[in-house]
């Protein structure tokens, strides 16, 4: 769980009429050998890192998304870079100026959370109003500016409603359109579609995606969800125990997983190891390979000279509707989950492969070497 800011959206200064946001070399956020340990406890004299000195640079214009699991330091991280934490070590650079002892008011960004943390008394309108409110925004400008940020998210005409009459999507739209009605260069969004159901989670995936194109601001979007990272980011950095273990493109991470843990976290660990792996894959080391790229073959079928194979045994099926997802026991040792499209296999057929002997096969480039940290 994030943990709660201030209620309301931070206000952010006007963006400078110099700042070129287009094909700006300078990153959007720099983070340099950034730290935050929140002291040892009476028992503990080592201090425990949140946030264990990363380095990182956000590009100007990107979605950038923050994952990995709960606990990992992406909200601390978040909150370092919105000001609201301040470091134990290193620095924060927003756009080349270094930001580190600066409050959050006078940073050029805004966050949205989780929890929407919006004014239950105020109408919509008002909500979205407030930074421009508190900057002393001129009424017929402060009027235009929430009326497109309304009609933005897709809540033109609900002005005047209070967000107890709204629904979860919509509150969060509120959300969004009273950070984005501050024209930050930089909008921090924290699980902010954690509380949503699958489906609205879905579909606002698409919108805000949308929506960050359409404004160009940087986005930086802290989620545990590996679907959810791999969808919407440009790029996205995996966090574990406070480290950072990869940055990359969607596919860059899916495909060639750095470290037994990102190929754990970011799909399903199908790791191959020590004896196994030299069986198998022919080499030592450790080697992850994707779930979807194995075939199922009937155990006398053989394997061409270009795909690596191994025998098992089926010892569960789970059929997913478009998919069914098998675990294979290898006879070598350790076993490789296998998913499949149903493209002609029904319910029926796919529960009853359970216990069969199986050949797997899939292309040696398929195998990827991965440190064995995990
Ligand atoms: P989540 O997805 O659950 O929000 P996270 O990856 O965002 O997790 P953080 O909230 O950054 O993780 O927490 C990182 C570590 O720092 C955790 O061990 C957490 O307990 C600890 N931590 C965070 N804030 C504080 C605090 N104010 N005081 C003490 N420890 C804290």
């Amino acid at each position: 769980m994030a943990l709660l800011p201030l209620p309301a959206a931070t206000a952010s200064p006007a963006p400078s009429p110099s700042a070129d946001r287009a094909g700006s070399e300078t990153p959007a956020v720099r983070l340099e050998n950034l730290a935050k340990s929140f002291g040892s406890g009476p028992l503990d004299t080592a201090p425990t890192f949140a946030v264990d000195h990363i380095d990182l640079d956000v590009r100007d214009g990107e979605f950038f998304s923050m994952l990995g699991p709960s606990g990992s330091g992406k909200t601390t991280t978040l909150r370092m870079i919105a000001g609201f934490e301040l470091p134990t070590a290193g620095r924060v650079r927003l756009h080349g100026v270094d930001v580190t002892n600066q409050p959050p008011f006078a940073r050029d960004v805004n966050t949205v959370f989780q929890d929407y943390a919006l004014f239950p008394h105020m109408s919509v309108g008002d909500n979205v109003a407030y930074g421009l409110v508190v900057r002393k925004v001129a009424k017929p400008e402060r009027v235009r500016r929430v009326a497109d940020a309304l009609d933005m998210v897709r809540l033109a005409g609900y002005d005047a409603r209070k967000p107890g009459q709204l629904s979860g999507g919509q509150r969060q739209r509120v959300a969004l359109a009273r950070a984005l009605v501050n024209r930050p260069r930089v909008l921090l969004l924290d699980e902010p579609l954690g509380a949503l159901d699958l489906k609205l989670r879905e579909e606002m995936q698409i919108e805000l995606k949308s929506i960050q194109q359409q404004v160009g601001i940087t986005f930086i979007y802290v989620t545990h969800d590996q679907e959810e990272a791999l969808t919407m980011s440009d790029r996205l950095a995996v966090f574990n125990r406070g480290k950072i273990e990869q940055v990359g493109a969607p596919a860059e991470v899916y495909e060639r997983p750095a470290t037994a843990f990102v190929a754990g976290f970011v799909g399903t660990s199908n790791l191959l190891r020590g004896a196994v792996a030299e069986a198998i894959v022919g080499r030592s080391g450790t080697f992850t390979v994707r779930p979807e790229k194995i075939r199922l073959g009937d155990p006398d079928s053989a394997a061409g000279e270009d795909e690596t194979s191994a025998l098992g045994t089926i010892r569960s099926v789970v059929y997913l509707g478009p998919d069914t997802r098998f675990v294979v026991a290898l006879d070598a040792g350790s076993e490789l989950v296998v998913t499949q499209q149903n493209l002609t296999t029904s319910s029926m057929e796919a529960l009853a492969l359970q216990g069969t002997a199986v050949r797997l096969t899939w292309k040696r480039q398929h195998n990827f070497p991965v440190d064995n940290d995990g």
